[in-house]
């Protein structure tokens, strides 16, 4: 079925759904966007995740065309035009139409899409045997040439090491930033276990403030797990106990090999499970 599309004011049909070759989110990346979910027709985190956008796009000096609470009011608009239960929000800001030059200041309207459809999960059976990662060679963007809290529209350092990735025939790679420490995966953040301890990086290592992250964080507490940010070496994911990511699409996902070396027993671990399990709970608001 074809689906509506949110461009700019109001709803499109897809096949109408179409952006300017001028556009500078095309020609320089130039813009920021969120990927947000729907479980059982409710919005995850909408709220969170609009603040983020709007502080991304503050750093970025993109002026946004609506207030916060219009553009939650154009999200819901669109996951109902396209009777979405469970599925995927792509929301995406960019510059605007310009010229071929860099300059910012000739965009002068941004372009809104919203794109709410089926999600690709991980298959099952990945959550179940856990995955593998390598460590991969780039180092994700210095906080001091695009910081990493901001969702731009320009994935390259990601992309280029989830590349070394796919060249490896994993999924995912882990991303360390310019002083060595761990920074994040591709397209996800990084805990690990060790001695009961569920550890994170934090943000300043160089990762998005992934909203998945965030409510981990809060379902461990809540479980009595002593949760600590703090810098993580190569060596802490060799010897963890247990290591997961959390995004969006992924959800939290076990990790079982990193660069070769089995982590544990070499199956997601006993506190990766049950943060799974609350996180599935929460999210398809079987608690609150
Ligand atoms: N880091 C990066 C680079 C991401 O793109 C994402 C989102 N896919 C995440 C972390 C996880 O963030 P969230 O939980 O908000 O999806």
């Amino acid at each position: 079925m074809a689906l509506k599309i949110w461009l700019n004011d109001g709803l499109v049909d897809e096949a109408d759904a179409k952006v300017s070759v001028f556009d500078h989110g095309l020609l320089y990346g130039d813009g920021v966007f969120e990927g947000i979910r729907v479980y059982d027709r409710k919005i995850f985190e909408l709220e969170a995740h609009i603040r983020r956008l709007y502080e991304s796009a503050r750093v970025i000096r993109l002026s946004m065309r609506m207030s916060e609470p219009e553009l939650i009011e154009a999200v819901e608009t669109t996951v109902r035009a396209n009777d979405i239960e469970d599925g995927y929000i792509r929301l995406v800001v960019t510059r605007g139409v310009g010229t071929l030059g860099l300059d910012p200041l000739v965009c002068t309207d941004g372009s809104l899409i919203i794109i709410a459809d089926k999600i690709q999960l991980y298959p099952e059976e990945l959550y179940e045997k856990g995955m593998k990662i390598v460590s991969a060679t780039t180092v994700r963007n210095h906080p001091l040439a695009l910081p990493p809290q901001v969702k731009s529209l320009n994935y390259l350092n990601n992309i280029m090491a989830k590349i070394e990735a796919l060249d490896n025939d994993v999924p995912e790679a882990v991303m360390y930033n310019h002083e060595g420490y761990v920074a994040e995966a591709t397209g996800d953040n990084i805990f690990i276990v060790r001695n009961g301890v569920l550890y994170a990086p934090p943000v300043e290592a160089g990762s998005l403030e992934g909203i998945t992250r965030g409510v981990v964080i809060r379902l461990a507490d809540r479980e009595g797990i002593t949760v600590v940010e703090k810098n993580l070496t190569r060596y802490d994911l060799y010897v963890c106990d247990e290591f997961f990511l959390s995004g969006t699409a992924a959800e939290v996902i076990g990790i079982v090999e990193i660069d070769g070396r089995t982590v544990g027993d070499g199956k997601p671990g006993p506190i990766t499970r049950m943060l799974r399990e609350r996180f599935d709970d929460y999210a398809r608001g079987k608690e609150k």
